[in-house]
């Protein structure tokens, strides 16, 4: 989706894949309209329930069969806001469609991606839910309350005015 302007980096983009990784998320965090994207909780969830392995193995998937040829299905609207989390970090890292790579990662249209390439933005999907998930751990089961623990009953307030009836 085209709702932001790219952000160019302030140093030169590195080649090794950490490295580029840290860089990418550094110019991404620069867009407004990028850096708002946060993970649905039941997205957060479905991630953790699935491990980390296997949200991966779809972040190559969904990037190979949706943006992956040289002219992607209904291009520029094919991934939705939520879902899956790859589809909310697809907007957040700008690999939601050719436009957006385009624009962002400077790779032209028209062309299939390479492996590389789907690897490379697979990773940076990757860490960009990594994030999303160290910043925002799971909350810890709450106590089943015992008959012991178990506050009493809330007493019932009494009205300390009471409306005059009309008539
Ligand atoms: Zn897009």
């Amino acid at each position: 989706m085209g709702h932001d302007m790219p952000v160019e980096g302030t140093t030169p983009e590195p080649v090794e894949e950490a490295q580029w990784i840290a860089w990418m998320l550094q110019r991404l965090s620069g867009s407004p309209f990028r850096a708002k994207f946060r993970l649905a909780d039941a997205d957060r969830a479905y991630a953790r329930a699935k491990g980390r392995a296997t949200i991966y193995r779809h972040a190559h998937e969904m990037l190979r069969a949706r943006i992956g040829a040289a002219h992607p299905l209904k291009d520029g609207k094919q991934t939705p806001w939520k879902g899956h989390p790859v589809f909310t970090a697809q907007h957040a890292t700008a690999t939601c469609c050719r436009g957006c790579i385009m624009r962002w990662h400077h790779i032209p249209k028209g062309r299939a991606l390479t492996d590389a390439e789907v690897n490379r933005l697979a990773a940076l999907v990757m860490a960009w839910i990594d994030r999303d998930l160290r910043d925002h751990p799971a909350q810890p089961e709450l106590p089943i309350e015992t008959e012991k623990t178990a506050a009493p009953p809330q007493q019932k307030a009494t009205p300390t005015a009471t409306m005059e009836p009309l008539f």
